[in-house]
């Protein structure tokens, strides 16, 4: 990385849940190694603190403990999530409610929770994670892809609410990215991932750190007038009927 990225974010306070695998580890790094203090968050692995997001008044404590141990927080990475294929059918109420009890309402309660901080901020910045999902649908995602639309709704509109504390809002979508999330579909079904290699025109699947580079962008300065937008960070899959 070159000295002025390297510095980028020096200095900055940031919060990533999600953090322990996949694109919320390689996300933490990536801020970390441009100078941001990173607080890690998840169910599971080598993080600050293993929580589950979805607990009640979790998010307000996470915000409490950041901006304890930092001094304040200026970044806001909410990145947990969970997906599985389940056919409609099958979708029961408590899967459904489950997918959006992660990646929505703990989204939700996070960012509310940490508005107070980040107005504190002279460089507040949150990101959301949603997906392609969130334009199209597919089958065996019904829940996924509601909750998804949800994210970008929800970025959209505190975009516009917060914008005029200084706060930026913005979505990242990604497209297949491989990460323990996939692995299990890309293993038992070696043609899902041929389609997806084809379907990008970059002719490959994207790594976490393809991702969390854009994540870290989005959190800079280099971003200062970007607000309320969705950005796929998909090889060109997009681009594909
Ligand atoms: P991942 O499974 O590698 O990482 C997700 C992390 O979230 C896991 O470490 C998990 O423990 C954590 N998590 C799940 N539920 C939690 C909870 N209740 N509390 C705390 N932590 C919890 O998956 P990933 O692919 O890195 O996904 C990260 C984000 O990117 C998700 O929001 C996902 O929907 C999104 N995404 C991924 C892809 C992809 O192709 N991998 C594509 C589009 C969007």
């Amino acid at each position: 990385m070159d000295a002025a990225r390297a510095g980028r974010l020096q200095g900055r306070s940031a919060l990533v849940t999600g953090a322990g695998s996949g694109i919320g580890r390689a996300t933490a790094a990536r801020l970390a190694a441009e100078g941001a203090r990173v607080y890690t968050v998840d169910l599971q692995g080598p993080v600050d603190r293993q929580a589950d997001v979805t607990a009640p008044g979790i998010n307000a404590a996470l915000v409490s403990e950041v901006v304890a141990r930092h001094g304040g927080l200026d970044i806001l990475v909410p990145c947990a999530g969970i997906s599985a294929f389940h056919p409609l059918e099958d979708h029961d109420d408590g899967y459904f409610e489950q997918v959006m009890a992660v990646n929505v309402t703990a989204v939700f309660r996070l960012i509310r929770d940490a508005v107070p901080a980040l107005r504190q901020s002279a460089h507040g910045r949150i990101v959301t994670i949603g997906s392609t999902m969130a334009r199209f649908g597919d089958a065996g995602l019904v829940a996924y892809a509601a909750s998804k639309h949800a994210v970008l709704g929800l970025t959209r509109a505190a975009a516009c609410e917060l914008g005029p504390h200084g706060i930026t809002v913005n979505c990242l979508q990604p497209g297949a990215i491989e990460t323990p999330m996939t692995a299990p579909a890309f293993t038992a079904m070696p043609e899902f991932k041929a389609y997806f290699e084809r379907k990008a025109a970059l002719g490959r699947l994207g790594q976490p750190e393809d991702v969390a580079d854009v994540i870290a962008f989005l959190c800079s300065d280099d971003a200062r007038f970007m607000t309320g937008q969705g950005f796929f960070v998909d090889g060109g899959a997009m681009t594909r009927q």
